[in-house]
């Protein structure tokens, strides 16, 4: 018997009694045998790649049934077994697992060839969207499936060295994008940071050597510190009468990193140590996790608008902890996690805990009915039309940031980060959507494109008779609805309109929103360009929402934009048009240092200077090599050069203080350059004609969104020649 499978064996004899382990160990012989002589791209035996399966899941002490089912999770495919065949051998529910596996590969090997992740042409987009969703309901289905190929793919992450490099990057953005994400939905802490790690490893090796320098050149003073609190909390815990196990978790490198970036981005330095870890503390009871907060926050001052309690409140996957950072020992910031025992478990192995082998218990019936978003999942299998719309919806509602808001019952709900009052009224009720015609939000009235915070309380005005939503919803520049599974239901709404509604409201949209973006084509032109055949179709397809002005915007801006008159002109590198891009992120504040004033292909060094964003010297510049402070100087790189088009506007707007102010400052918001700008005014109104460089009809339609958006202004053209 080979080490790995003495190691199988070791680590399910901790925790299955005698008579469970029988199924495992015929597992692992049929799986000796049936993958005898086939090597890994690695060159290792093939069984080795199902063993090391089983044993992520062995360590998340999962139930024998699943344990056999990684075992055998690629004879079907690569040994040719049937369905039948496993299901006599090992029963229909390990049969049923290894075929959920098997299509889940199968549907990879369609879209991407087999177990790696290579997409070609959008064809391949289509299928490997297929790929996902089918997996996404393999999950709603039977998550043990789902935790069967999180291991299968964190193996081949491990390997991922014997594949070329093309191959290797697609498989490592996946795990990036869809399993690691989907490794935290599930609450299996773990697997996502190694998926994290791993994928980073290879996306970004300067990256990651980088941050993996920064912990190992801190690391003794980090640890001493670390010991030095965890003895000062232990002590004032025992004093209080609080039984407590105090550690330190360290933090992964992906997430190190991104930190990082978001420092940058917020120009502040990456000197603190001290976010490298957060303290953990598990107690017995509920009780005294508030009690191990009180010593902690009567010992050291917290830090303001860090508190969470997501003990009473947990998250949708059911995490429940206190979150609280204070003021440490030598006045440093740490971060502490509160939790008992019981919900370290979960928070642990998130999903899997439901499957965790204990004696004599069945676990929690209603474990998955309570994790709502598993069941909006199959909501959305009704509502949402193709493959490639639910892997979207998939990745913006569930994969984003989440904030945490209050309806006015004092219910928790989570949102994507950004999402808006309407998203909130979406996922209420589609009638409350529908119906809505207001929100408050801490009993105040916002736009119903304000941005949700965390911790806010949510009150949704509607209307009593049946309204219906406004298209203006899935205009994209208009931010009322962020989530895709409300524009899917304003979609609807829309959908079941009569034609000749349809064909109106179009008509309406078309004129009011497109045609001054572009005064070259006329209306048959620009339905053909959208891929309809008439003109009434194109209406048609625009008034019921099938068809979105941010989509044909896009289309039109595929076309060349024709610049009125003046030629385009490229922007001398310096000038506020021009992208400096710093750690890879771009737009950020950005100023030419004087003392050497670079220009285009001179070598630069980004400094972080103490409030006005980053200026960027000559690499050689006195003033840099002299810098001693080297947290403060960050790569910056020259961004891509930039054809702008000048093109003439046109507004009418009521006269008012301040209108021109508005409008150009609007406009330098948006980081549009202003060539001129007159103004007439005729008795109340004033027209404001200015030449703006764009970079192309999208940033024309969001400036012309923005502008309808300022106070007094009643319309916005395109000025013809
Ligand atoms: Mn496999």
């Amino acid at each position: 018997m080979t080490t790995l499978a003495e190691n199988l064996l070791a680590k399910t004899n901790e925790y299955l009694p005698e008579d469970r382990t029988g199924i495992v160990l015929r597992a692992l012989k049929y799986a000796e045998e049936a993958h005898d002589g086939q090597k890994r791209l690695s060159g290792e035996p093939f069984v080795a790649h199902p063993l090391e399966t089983a044993l992520y899941l062995a360590d998340l002490r999962l139930d024998p049934t699943t344990l056999a089912a990684a075992l055998l999770h690629d004879v079907m495919e690569d040994c040719g077994v049937s369905f039948r065949e496993l299901e006599d051998r090992f029963g229909n529910e390990v049969a049923r697992l290894v075929d959920g596996v098997t299509k889940l590969t199968q549907n990879e090997m369609k879209s991407e060839g087999r177990g790696q992740g290579l997409r070609v042409s959008s064809d391949d987009d289509t299928a490997q969207a297929a790929s996902v969703r089918k997996m996404l309901m393999t999950m709603a289905e039977d998550i043990r499936v789902v935790l069967i190929k999180l291991a299968d793919r964190l193996h081949n992450m491990r390997t991922l060295k014997a594949l070329p490099k093309e191959r290797r990057l697609a498989v490592a953005h996946e795990t990036l994008e869809i399993y690691a994400p989907l490794a935290h939905r599930l609450g299996i802490w773990e697997m996502k940071w190694r998926l994290e790690d791993l994928a980073f490893q290879h996306i970004n090796p300067p990256g990651y050597q980088a941050v993996s320098k920064l912990l190992s050149a801190k690391r003794t003073e980090r640890e001493a510190y670390i010991e030095q609190v965890i003895s000062v909390l232990r002590g004032e815990l025992g004093n209080a009468g609080v039984k407590a196990e105090v550690t330190g978790r360290p933090k992964n490198i992906y997430s190190i990193y991104n930190k990082i970036q978001r420092y940058a981005a917020r120009n502040r330095s990456f000197g603190e140590i001290y976010d490298l870890f957060a303290l953990r503390v598990v107690v017995e009871g509920v009780r005294d996790c508030y009690a191990a907060l009180g010593v902690v926050h009567s010992k050291w001052r917290p830090l303001p608008g860090q508190f969470d309690d997501y003990v009473a409140n947990p998250k949708d996957n059911l995490y429940q902890s206190l979150h609280t950072a204070v003021l440490c020992e030598d006045a440093l910031p740490v971060e502490i996690q509160i939790r008992t025992a019981e919900m370290h478990n979960l928070a642990e192995y998130g999903v899997a805990a439901h499957w965790l082998y204990k004696e004599g218990d069945v676990g929690d019936p209603r474990f998955e009915e309570k994790m709502t978003w598993l069941r909006q999942i199959l909501e959305w299998q009704r509502d949402v039309s193709g493959a490639v719309e639910f892997v979207e919806s998939f990745k913006t509602d569930i994969f984003r940031n989440q904030v945490l808001v209050y309806t006015p019952k004092g219910d928790i709900k989570e949102l994507p980060a950004g999402a808006s009052p309407l998203d909130f009224a979406y996922r209420i009720h589609t009638d409350v959507g529908h119906r809505c015609i207001g929100a408050k939000v801490n009993g105040k009235l916002v736009a119903l494109n304000y941005e949700l915070q965390n911790g806010d309380t949510v009150e949704i005005m509607t209307s009593k008779t049946v309204r219906g939503p406004s298209l203006d919803w899935l205009n994209q520049n208009h931010g009322y609805v962020k989530t895709s599974s409300a524009r899917e239901k304003v979609r609807q709404w829309f959908n079941r309109q009569a034609k000749q509604v349809n064909i109106q409201r179009g008509r309406e949209i078309f004129h009011k929103e497109l045609r001054r973006l572009n005064t070259s084509l006329n209306d048959l032109e620009v339905a053909k360009l959208a891929r309809y055949d008439t003109v009434d179709e194109f209406f048609a397809a625009l008034g019921s929402g099938a068809i979105t002005t941010n989509q044909i915007v896009e289309r039109l801006s595929s076309q060349e934009v024709k610049p009125d008159e003046v030629e385009p002109v490229v922007l001398p590198a310096g000038g506020p048009g021009s992208d400096i891009t710093v750690l890879g992120v771009g737009n950020l504040l950005t100023r030419v240092a004087m003392c050497c004033s670079p220009i285009r292909g001179d070598a630069i060094k980004g400094y972080i200077t103490r409030n006005r964003g980053v200026t960027v010297h000559r690499a050689s510049c006195q003033n840099i090599l002299r810098e001693s402070d080297g947290d403060r100087l960050v790569p910056v790189n020259w961004g891509e050069e930039r054809t702008l088009y000048p093109v003439r506007l046109r507004l009418e707007a009521w006269n008012r203080v301040g209108l021109l102010r508005d409008v150009t400052s609007l406009v330098s918001d948006e980081g549009v350059n202003i060539a001129s700008c007159v103004s007439e005014e005729a008795d109340d109104l004033s027209i404001i004609s200015l030449t703006v460089f764009i970079d192309g009809i999208n940033q024309l339609s969001r400036l012309f969104a923005k502008f309808e958006g300022v106070n007094g202004v009643l319309r916005v053209s395109r000025a013809t020649a």
